[in-house]
């Protein structure tokens, strides 16, 4: 029986009609190029793919967060985590979280243009010297008449070097403890705003990851997001989705390295016979679908309890170390069985393992989802 309704089901089928047509041939070549285009926006919005969770008065089609992990389940098999994790971060968290506390002056500035796909969102929490412990931030705005003065950096930005717009955790009143932060909508094209760089990474290529800086930014007092003070708060209330929506996206990814290495067992052959003949190739075989079994039944748990409003900080902190540690796990494997060609760029598994990789580390690494959990449950 499938986790998912009828209609999540068919959802689902409709995002990898949209894929097959319309990504998966440029995927490559998107990821050689370090860059895939900003129209690939529009073409999702055009199919109501970045609205989810957007009201319908936005444009969107107001679904759930059983919808939106349908979705991310499914736009997972796409062989490129930064690039599925750019549109997601775009469409299934900060648009929501510009939903959930923006003014309608934000909502009507951004949202619309948001769902179409005409202007990208980028969330900035990391800083060069605060990454696992956000309240070490020095991004500072200052009142100033009916503006606010933004400067700092920003670092490990997805979307960073295409945004229109940008939410930014920065400090408000150092000594409020928790209280003292705030975040902005910045429009990138205010004078003060810059691109310092793209960073070269390991994996996610064709997904632009920045270094951004405020210098003496202007910001219009409109440009608040929610309360002044709240941002901290603000923030941690998303965290938890987004760690889920990591973990779906591993969970998709595995799963796909794993039937691709399925298909390529059955066909290589080696001393006379498939290498899916082979005693020890079954036990890896069966090993990797056992732990993305245990990996599903994690992440739709936590989801069912995200979805009935339970307290679950533990439980997805315990899902996204168990399920992203997995599947870093499953594409190494699923590399090995590919012998000296699973090094190469011509299977999947090689760039499965970079782009898994990075799972383990953003929306809070492993380390902190174990102290996290560690916290709860020795407490
Ligand atoms: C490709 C990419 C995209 C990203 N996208 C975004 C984005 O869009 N927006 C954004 O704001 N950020 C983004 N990030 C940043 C990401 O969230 C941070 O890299 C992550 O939170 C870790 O912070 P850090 O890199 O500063 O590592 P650090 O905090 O310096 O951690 C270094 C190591 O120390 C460990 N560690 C830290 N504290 C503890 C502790 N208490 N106990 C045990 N071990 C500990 C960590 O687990 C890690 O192994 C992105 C990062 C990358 C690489």
């Amino acid at each position: 029986m499938s986790f998912y309704s009828e209609e999540e089901n068919i959802f689902q089928t409709s995002i990898d009609r949209f894929s097959e047509k319309e990504i998966l041939p440029f995927i490559d070549s998107w990821e050689k190029d370090e860059h895939f285009p900003d129209n690939i926006f529009k073409k999702l919005g055009e199919q109501g793919f970045l609205g989810i969770l957007i009201e319908e008065e936005f444009g969107g089609i107001d679904g759930d967060l059983k919808l939106a992990a349908a979705w991310c389940e499914a736009f997972a098999k796409v062989p490129a985590v930064g690039f599925t994790t750019a549109i997601n971060m775009h469409s299934l968290v900060i648009m929501p979280a510009l939903q959930r506390y923006g003014s309608d002056y934000l909502k009507k500035t951004w949202l619309p243009g948001g769902v179409e796909g005409s202007k990208i969102g980028a969330y900035a929490f990391t800083e060069p010297d605060a990454g696992s412990d956000l309240t070490n931030i020095k991004t500072r705005a200052v009142k100033d008449g009916n503006e606010w003065i933004l400067n700092g950096s920003k670092i490990f930005i997805t979307n960073g070097a295409r945004a229109h717009f940008v939410i930014v955790l920065a400090k408000t009143n150092p000594e409020a403890g928790y209280n003292g932060y705030s975040s902005f909508v910045v429009d990138t094209t205010l004078p003060g705003f810059s691109v310092n760089r793209k960073l070269d990474k390991l994996g996610w290529h064709s997904s632009d990851t920045a270094e951004i800086s405020f210098s003496d930014l202007r910001l219009p007092e409109n440009s608040l997001l929610g309360d002044e003070g709240k941002g901290w708060f603000q923030s941690m209330s998303s965290l938890e989705w987004e760690r889920l929506m990591l973990s779906l996206n591993s969970l998709g990814g595995a799963r796909q390295c794993l039937k691709d290495t399925i298909v390529y067992t059955n066909q290589r052959k080696v001393f006379g016979k498939t290498l899916a003949s082979f005693d020890l190739s079954q036990q890896f075989l069966a090993d990797m679908k056992n732990s993305l079994q245990l990996s599903e039944a994690s992440c739709h748990r936590s989801l069912g309890l995200l979805l009935a409003g339970k307290k679950c900080r533990k439980e997805v902190s315990l899902t996204k170390l168990f399920v992203c540690e997995e599947a870093i796990k499953v594409a190494d494997r699923c590399l090995q069985l590919h012998g000296g060609y699973g090094y190469t760029t011509e299977f999947s598994p090689e760039r499965w393992l970079r782009d898994l990789r990075l799972n383990t580390i953003g929306g809070g690494t492993s380390e902190i989802m174990a102290r996290i959990a560690a916290k709860e449950i020795f407490q």
